[in-house]
Order: structure tokens, then C-alpha cells, then sequence
């Protein structure tokens, strides 16, 4: 059997506003992590939004 493991972004978007999580509309601040780097958006709506790049 074959399993389907498609690594597509989930689109998520902002359940107040509903911008979407793939486009940045501010960014607040960066962190470098053990696991690539942390970046901290702002939406449109104000809210704080927490991201995480992975670095290959
Ligand atoms: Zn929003």
C-alpha cells in the first residue's frame, strides 16, 4: 500500500480576519531556533502570529 503523504502548506488563515498564514503582512520580530528560524507577523487585524522556517 501506498500512503499519500503530500507535504503541502496547510492553508491556514486568521479566524478573525481570514488573511492568510503564506503571506506576511508585518513582521514583528525573528528568533534563530535549533531548528531553522522563528518569525513573529502581525496581521492585518492586529493579531500576533508565530511562524517557524525550517533551514535545510
Ligand atoms: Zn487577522
Amino acid at each position: 500500500m501506498e500512503r499519500c503523504e503530500s507535504r503541502e502548506a496547510a492553508t491556514t488563515t486568521c479566524p478573525t480576519c481570514g488573511w492568510p498564514d503564506s503571506e506576511v503582512f508585518e513582521v514583528v520580530s525573528r528568533h534563530m531556533v535549533s531548528t531553522g528560524m522563528m518569525i513573529y507577523t502581525r496581521c492585518p487585524c492586529g493579531k500576533l502570529r508565530a511562524r517557524t522556517i525550517t533551514v535545510p
